[in-house]
């Protein structure tokens, strides 16, 4: 028998069955590289441009559609990568790309998560490919949980789904807050309570197709950052779904509901399941915006000049760019490990997937706030791309649950106490 070489060892345990190993495989560099390209060839050149006019970028949605990289043939491809590491580092290109544009173009990914998640093989038969329409003629989804008086507490929910039995349809009403995609989306998958005294155990997830009567955009949201990507408030009155459109189906949620109201553990709340999944999703498009800060801010620090040396010369700089590196790194590991271990159905026995998406965002905020000041005067303008980036990282540390609410997780689970 042939001795196995270091590389060997490193990747197996003997037997043949993988061990360790942060080697890439040869798919996923080609990935990697495929998105790098078009984040930089298409994405990056006309970030400035979406940015500042604060519109959904269709166009750069559609040559994303032309390429494979939106559809769900190409999401499936992500998805479905056995070591859960395709999803994280395909966001970090893109976003590394733009973050907003990045956004218009994965914020439909919520939705079609939580069809997932939540959804009979039919029904994602049916609405996925809906969420992505066609290379032609595109369309956004949009994944609707948050309300005016329920953001980080989605167990107050008031958004209500009534059952009408005689028509075997759903009536929705209520209003839905900050949602991407809101109002614009071919599919808003929305989460509502079914009945209010099981509070966060009484939510359901419902699809809304398109053209549906009594679902009504609200203003549009003027923000702060990412301002390629559409947000909006949704509003619902007397929404008549097809009792079709409930995900899951209706045995499986008086299944649900009835264990609830025995008092019986169930299934844990739709919206916090999907949530879970999406962390280390959501760190990874944070982290291409720190990388891209990062990476400017190195470039510059080589080539601009003060008192006769290069600014990188002086430590101040030097050392920031090496902190700035070592915590891309770090953080790109917890996300890594997160999805490694959604991937393989690890548990979450230390909420590592809240500790990736708190980790990413915190850093995603203060690198860029560095990459400004190693820029000086430069920084700080329009002219130069960090001071976007700054502005579209701070969401990181506020959607997808705010770094508090990741900091409660992460703290619940590893003491089991129950810390407010
Ligand atoms: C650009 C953008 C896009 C969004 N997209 C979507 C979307 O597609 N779908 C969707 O459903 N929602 C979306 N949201 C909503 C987002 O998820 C919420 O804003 C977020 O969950 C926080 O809720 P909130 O804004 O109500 O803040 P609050 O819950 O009111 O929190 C305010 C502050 O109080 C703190 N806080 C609250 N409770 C506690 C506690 N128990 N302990 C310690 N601190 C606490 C928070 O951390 C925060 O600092 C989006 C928001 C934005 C801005």
């Amino acid at each position: 028998m042939e001795a196995a070489s270091p590389e060997q060892m490193a990747t197996t345990n003997g037997d043949g069955a993988p061990t360790f190993s942060l080697e890439l495989t040869e798919d996923q560099r080609d990935i990697r590289d495929w998105v790098h390209g078009f984040a930089a060839q298409t994405v990056r050149p006309a970030a400035a441009e979406w940015d500042e006019r604060e519109e959904t970028p269709w166009p750069i949605i559609q040559e994303a559609a032309k390429i494979g990289l939106y559809d769900l043939e190409g999401l499936a491809q992500f998805w479905f990568d056995p070591s859960g590491i395709t999803m994280p580092m395909v966001n970090e290109e893109l976003f590394w790309g733009d973050a907003g544009i990045g956004m218009s173009i994965m914020g439909t990914t919520l939705a079609v998560a939580a069809i997932q998640a939540n959804g009979t093989p039919e029904q994602w038969g049916e609405w996925m490919p809906q969420c992505f329409g066609t290379a032609a003629e595109p369309q956004v989804a949009a994944f609707c949980v948050s309300e005016p008086d329920a953001g980080s507490d989605v167990s107050s929910l008031r958004t209500r789904a009534r059952y009408d039995e005689a028509t075997d349809e759903w009536v929705l009403n209520g209003q839905k807050a900050w949602a991407t995609n809101g109002g614009i989306a071919n599919v808003h998958v929305l989460v509502a309570q079914v009945d209010p005294e099981l509070k966060a155990r009484g939510h359901a997830s419902f699809v809304v197709p398109a053209g549906t009567k009594g679902l009504e955009m609200g203003t549009k949201v003027k923000k702060h950052g990412l301002r390629a990507s559409h947000t909006a408030d949704v509003f619902l009155d007397d929404v008549r779904i097809p009792g079709s459109c409930l995900l899951g189906g209706k045995e499986k949620l008086d299944e649900r509901l009835a264990r609830a109201r025995e008092g019986q553990s169930s299934r844990g709340q739709a919206a916090m399941r999907t949530f879970e999944m999406s962390r280390p999703t959501v760190g990874a498009q944070a982290l291409g915006i720190a990388r891209a800060a990062y990476e400017y801010a190195l470039d510059y620090a080589r080539e601009r000049s003060q008192f006769g040396r290069l600014i990188i010369e002086n430590q101040a700089i030097a050392f920031t760019l090496a902190d700035m590196k070592m915590e891309l790194d770090a953080a790109r590991l917890l996300v890594w490990r997160a999805a490694w271990m959604g991937r393989t159905g690890k548990d979450f026995d230390a909420a590592e997937g809240s500790m990736s998406k708190l980790k990413a965002g915190e850093v995603a905020v203060w690198a860029t706030e560095r990459a400004i000041q190693i820029l000086g005067g430069n920084g700080y303008t329009r002219e130069f791309p960090v001071e976007r980036m700054h502005r579209d990282a701070k969401i990181y540390t506020i959607f997808e649950g705010t770094s508090e609410i990741q900091r409660l997780v992460i703290s619940r689970a590893i003491s089991g106490v129950q810390i407010r």
